[in-house]
């Protein structure tokens, strides 16, 4: 097991800058998840990391060594792609060993390898089995336990499960998690699903336009937002963003949105957006002292019966997530409550501003 660093790398095709001088460690033993919207760089990114695409600039170290012209069958890395890659026509116990005979592994420690794999992956019942017989998820189950069994220094999943239908998805989510978490390997792992990173990340590398926009565990990517774009791309829905609609004078924030003043601890000067989850929005279809009327414009119902509302204040609109019951009587007004301790600011650049926020 290995740290992988990379430093300054970039890749143009021609005049696109598709991944932009990222410069990062992938911390020995811990899975890290490359999460970002389409077309922002993952694939690009961990493809030069496994030497697959040349980088226009910049370095890739493993443990340390510079492997930048090393050819991928020398870098000592291990790689699962959206599509399963197994041996036609031969049993699953032949798919795991084959690499293992390739890489002059013992016929004892092939055995061992292959049964501790297998039964990690839940496959002990496959091994003599075609894979032809297999489905999408078992034969990327195959192709996982292959890769996994020659123990590489590093291994890099490329949106491995998108492809498997929603079943089976969280069984081989499941199986990977239970991988990830008996082996301890050094794992860089590409997906645009949040609930994926966010259920099988140590550490999460936000991707943002060719660039990681944040690197920090799930809970702290979730809790303390770097930017805008974290904030949104986090979260479902993501944060809602009100402009032109607070005032800071001398520490103190005022708003429409809040019912009485709050201190501002740190410098917030600059503060000239307002972020809140549309889940830590308290809305009620009475008023309370704390509360403030808006408009309800919209409302749904979304998944583990809570119900989405669309609502207005001020000529702004925003989200917020209730349960369905409280929802379903929220009609076309309602009274919401924003906690201060779950308000973020930004500056005019999306930046996040460190400051704390309490009741006056
Ligand atoms: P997705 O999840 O859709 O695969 P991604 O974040 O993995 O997205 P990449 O596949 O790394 O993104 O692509 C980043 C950008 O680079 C995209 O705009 C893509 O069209 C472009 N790109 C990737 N490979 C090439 C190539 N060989 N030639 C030209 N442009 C490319």
């Amino acid at each position: 097991m290995s740290d992988v660093e990379i430093i300054g790398l970039s890749k143009d095709f021609g005049s696109f800058v598709a991944v932009e001088s990222v410069s990062t460690i992938f911390r020995e033993g811990t899975v890290t998840v490359l999460l970002g919207p389409s077309g922002c760089g993952k694939t690009t990114l961990m493809r030069m990391i496994v030497g697959l695409e040349k980088p226009t600039a910049g370095q890739v170290l493993i443990g340390g060594e510079d492997v930048t012209r090393v050819a991928t069958s020398k870098r000592r890395m291990g790689m699962v792609f959206q599509y399963p890659v197994v041996y036609r026509g031969t049993s699953v116990a032949r798919n795991l060993e084959l690499p293992l005979i390739a890489d002059k592994v013992s016929k004892g420690e092939r055995k061992k390898r292959i049964d501790e794999v297998a039964e990690i992956l839940g496959i002990t019942d496959l091994l003599q089995v075609n894979v032809d017989k297999l489905d999408n998820a078992g034969r990327q189950k195959v192709a996982v336990a292959r890769e996994v069994a020659r123990k590489p220094e590093v291994l890099l999943f490329d949106e491995p499960i998108t492809n498997v239908d929603l079943t089976s998805k969280l069984e081989l989510k499941r199986a990977l998690k239970s991988v990830f978490q008996e082996l301890r390997q050094t794992i860089i792992y590409v997906t645009h699903d949040q609930t994926e990173a966010m259920s099988l990340a140590d550490d999460i590398a936000l991707m943002n336009d060719g660039k990681i926009v944040q690197l920090a565990p799930p809970h702290v990517l979730y809790h303390e937002p770097a930017d805008v774009f974290a904030g949104w791309f986090l979260g479902n829905p993501g944060m809602n963003f009100l402009r032109d609609s607070f005032v800071i004078e001398q520490g103190v924030l005022t708003s429409p949105f809040l019912s009485a003043p709050v201190r501002v601890f740190g410098d917030a000067g600059r503060a000239v957006v307002l972020g809140i989850r549309p889940e830590h929005i308290g809305a009620s279809v009475e008023p309370n002292s704390n509360s403030v009327e808006v408009a309800v414009t919209s409302r749904s119902i979304s998944i583990g019966g809570q119900a989405l509302l669309e609502l207005e204040l001020d000529g702004h609109g925003f989200k917020a997530v209730v349960d369905h019951g409280s929802g379903k009587k929220m009609t076309d007004r309602a009274w919401i409550t924003l906690p201060p301790s779950k308000i973020f600011l930004f500056d005019s650049d999306g930046r996040a501003i460190v400051a704390t926020l309490s009741g006056a």
